[in-house]
């Protein structure tokens, strides 16, 4: 049997856990069972192989397959499943064959997939330099790709931060980029721009790929294709229909966000705040905008004109997003009816948005008027006919019964007859008790042993001839008679026509309403952009933010801005803070003591332009935000050591990376650049960085340090100033006012704030005295 085993789990992808049916249990052997067993902590057991001495076996009941391989798939772990089947020309033996191949980037099951989140596969082939990057979400049917210079390969693949990987086969780990994906593999002539161009003509039904935007592109063709054979080489050999339609992106439109930038700005929390939306696309959908701001002010203006025509009017948004309330997840919804696997509760499902699609639009309409996205959505939200009305008169919302009674007349019938059998059952009872004079005589029924007639131990020695027995149990006796066995089968038989029929009447109902699905997705997207403008909307009411001047001139400028995220956080009330940025002001050196409120300070510029670019409103009084082209952060001593790399490596790396990367049109945002190694490399780094931004890159620059130093850069560089967050002295003691005003602290309170952190007041005594004569000599700030 092992043999079979070892035969399917050679077919498969390296890495691929094989679950195996033996009988009613699908068992994991060896490696897989040692995975298994640690990540489910499942009991490792093991069993005698022919030849083979011992091997590590775990497994799993048939019941709760599902539940696991769901487990493992969230985990990051690809899963086949080999199923027994009876063997075709020896029908006492069992064959066993591949069913199903599952991966993280290709599941489209909602006990997998988390909601709010899209789940994307990815691949890349990069020739003569140039990277084509291909994405695809299974559960949704979003294809789409770029090109773009091999040095930006791993910033546009993290961009997507997808959950599987695919690359060819014997890819050297040394050649892939840094991803927190599950890594696949896939034979390497599939990467082959011109199989890549064989399969993806294939999968549209076209002649030309010139439609899609790919011809003259080797790269991104052969990283296209290269997915779609994927996809359908785990569905064995079955195309994935969901996929209708390529879409080649452009990378210029969307700002670049590195993972590292997404988690200094802290992308997460910012969402967990503002995210008011109420559908699971919409939640997608606001992760996606987020990730990726808009460049051009035109299209982030639209955005805000769309909150705008939501935000004054508190009845018409909540109207809004109340009926958004009832919509559920059409999109992942469509993809299933596409490959014709929706459950009976999908077009329930279906049915339901269907219905709350019209009071929705009923109630959005005033919005679109003033709103050009709004009304393309609207366009959008056309109802396909037909497709309610038939879910409406098929799909029973009863418990164990998939078809309305009513729909089909000859389902109507098997049902009837199948019931008729249960009169039929009551009145054999009444007779038989009569016939024999047995008082006890009952007619049952058990899974795996059919109709008996049972009577009590006392009274069996009574019981006709004609009776069969069957069983003896303590108290009673259970017999059959032909009559009855004949019965049996013909109950069985109309129990099995009746789920014959429902199964085939579910079917051409899935195939009809297949028909609409590319109108469905249209229909998903456009509840999506209509849920995140009005989880727009709703935030800003809620959390007091404004609508921010977003222009395609150069620099910023902030009236009482405030962080989105701290300013829920802190114990004592937020103080807002103004900020500029132009020119003439490009690198401002903001200096203060340690929690003076300069890292918050940092992040709630840059966040404010993120939000801005994105189409939302902006925690400030006011805001004028010329476009950045990209935002750039080198912020604290993340904590690496984990991956053996020393913090002051790290460091330079990414000054490297923004150095190289910035333009006059980025924001960029460094805070205590230098720290890992000593003082005096470290400022002279800090100071050269500094200059090297102000003449060279000319970005906008906010530089946090506690170098005292750099302020001095002001009084030689026409565009630099100096801000400093300000503390006072109160009798001895420091307080934070977390206020951020023009020009330079020049005391770093280091042992202030060391005498509040509780250090004992020998060590700080000591410390002042040190620090005292250390100025006395010249040498002042480097104690900072
Ligand atoms: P620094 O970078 O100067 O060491 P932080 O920016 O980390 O200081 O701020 C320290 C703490 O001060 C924050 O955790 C926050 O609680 C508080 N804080 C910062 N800025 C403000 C502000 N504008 N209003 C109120 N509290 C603030």
């Amino acid at each position: 049997m092992l043999g079979r085993y070892a035969e399917l789990k050679a077919q498969l992808p390296p890495g691929t856990i094989l679950f195996y049916q033996v009988g009613t249990f699908f068992e994991t052997f060896e490696e897989d069972a040692k995975t298994v067993s640690r990540e489910l902590s499942l009991r490792l057991t093991s069993r005698e192989a022919a030849g083979e001495g011992r091997v590590p076996l775990a497994g799993v009941p048939g019941h709760a397959l599902q539940e696991h391989v769901a487990a493992l798939l969230r985990k990051g772990h690809s899963v086949a499943i080999a199923e027994q089947r009876q063997h075709p020309t020896k029908p006492r033996q069992f064959t066993r064959e591949i069913t199903q191949i599952l991966t993280p980037g290709t599941v489209i099951e909602d006990n997998v997939l988390s909601a709010g989140r899209s789940n994307y596969l990815a691949t890349f082939v990069v020739r003569d330099g140039r990277a084509g990057i291909a994405v695809a979400e299974a559960s949704t049917g979003e294809f789409s790709g770029t090109v773009v210079p091999e040095a930006e390969l791993p910033a546009e693949l993290e961009r997507w931060s997808p959950r599987e990987v695919v690359v060819p086969e014997r890819t050297a780990v040394e050649e892939l980029p840094r991803l927190e994906a599950r890594v696949s593999t896939a034979p390497r002539w599939t990467f082959e721009p011109s199989a890549g161009e064989q399969a993806l003509r294939q999968h549209f039904g076209v002649a030309s790929l010139r439609g899609y935007g790919l011809d003259g592109s080797p790269q991104l063709v052969a990283a296209a294709g290269a997915l779609i054979r994927y996809l359908s080489t785990l569905r064995g050999g079955s195309p994935p229909e969901q996929i209708v339609s390529f879409r080649r992106y452009d990378p210029g439109q969307a700002m670049l966000l590195d993972a590292a930038t997404r988690r200094n700005l802290g992308l997460e929390e910012l969402i967990s705040t503002t995210d008011r939306t109420r559908t699971p696309m919409g939640q997608r959908t606001l992760r996606r905008w987020l990730e990726r701001p808009l460049l051009e002010a035109s299209r982030i203006n639209q955005r805000l004109e769309a909150v705008d025509a939501l935000f004054p009017d508190y009845m018409l948004r909540e109207g809004v997003r109340e009926h958004l309330g009832s919509i559920p997840d059409i999109e992942r919804i469509a993809t299933r009816i596409v490959r014709l696997s929706a459950s009976p509760g999908d077009l329930l499902a279906l049915r339901g948005a269907l219905e709350a699609l019209g009071p929705l639009r009923e109630a959005l309409g005033p919005a679109a008027e003033r709103s050009e996205l709004l009304r393309r959505a609207l366009a959008a939200m056309e109802e396909p006919p037909g497709v309610r009305e038939l879910i409406a008169a098929a799909i029973s919302e009863e418990e164990g019964e998939i078809i309305r009674p009513g729909y089909s007349e000859e389902l109507d019938e098997a049902r009837s007859f199948r019931d008729g059998a249960h009169e039929w059952l009551t009145r054999f009872e009444a007779e038989e008790r009569l016939k024999t004079g047995l008082k006890t005589l009952k007619v049952g029924y058990r899974d795996g042993e059919g109709y008996f007639i049972e009577v009590a131990g006392k009274e069996a020695h009574r019981v006709p001839p004609h009776y069969e027995h069957r069983k003896a149990l303590k108290h009673n006796a259970r017999y059959v008679t032909v009559e009855l066995k004949e019965h049996e089968s013909r109950m069985l038989t109309a129990r099995e026509e009746v789920e014959r029929l429902e199964r085939r009447i579910l079917g051409e109902i899935r195939a009809a309403v297949k028909e609409a699905a590319p109108q469905l997705q249209r229909i998903a997207r456009a509840v999506a952009v209509v849920d995140v403008v009005a989880s727009f909307a709703a935030a800003a009411a809620e959390l007091r933010y404004c609508r921010p001047e977003v222009t395609e001139e150069r620099g910023i400028r902030i009236s009482s801005g405030r962080h989105p995220v701290v300013e829920h956080a802190t114990e004592t009330p937020f103080v807002p803070n103004d900020a500029r940025l132009a020119g003439d002001a490009r690198l401002q050196i903001i200096t203060g003591p340690n929690m003076a409120g300069k890292s918050v300070y940092l992040r709630q510029v840059a966040l404010i332009v993120l939000l801005a670019q994105t189409g939302s409103y902006v925690p400030a009084d006011e805001a004028r935000i010329g476009v950045v082209d990209r935002i750039f952060t080198r912020v604290g001593a993340e904590d690496r050591l984990a991956s053996g790399e020393s913090t002051f490596m790290v460091e330079m790396t990414e000054a490297a990376g923004i150095l190289n990367g910035a333009t006059e049109r980025s924001l960029v945002i460094l805070d205590e650049v230098g720290r890992g190694t000593s003082t005096y490399d470290g400022m002279s780094l800090a100071w050269a960085i500094a200059e090297y931004l102000h003449d060279d890159v000319q970005a906008l620059t906010l530089f946090a340090t506690h170098y005292h130093e750099l302020t001095r850069l002001a009084d030689s560089l026409p565009g630099c100033r100096n801000l400093k967050a300000v503390v006072e002295e109160v009798g001895g003691e420091i307080v934070f006012l977390h206020r951020i005003e023009p020009g330079a602290e020049s005391s770093s309170y280091g042992v202030h704030v060391a005498r509040l952190a509780g250090l004992p007041p020998r060590v700080t005594d000591r410390a002042q005295e040190i620090l005292s004569r250390l100025e006395a000599e010249g040498v002042k700030g480097f104690a900072g």
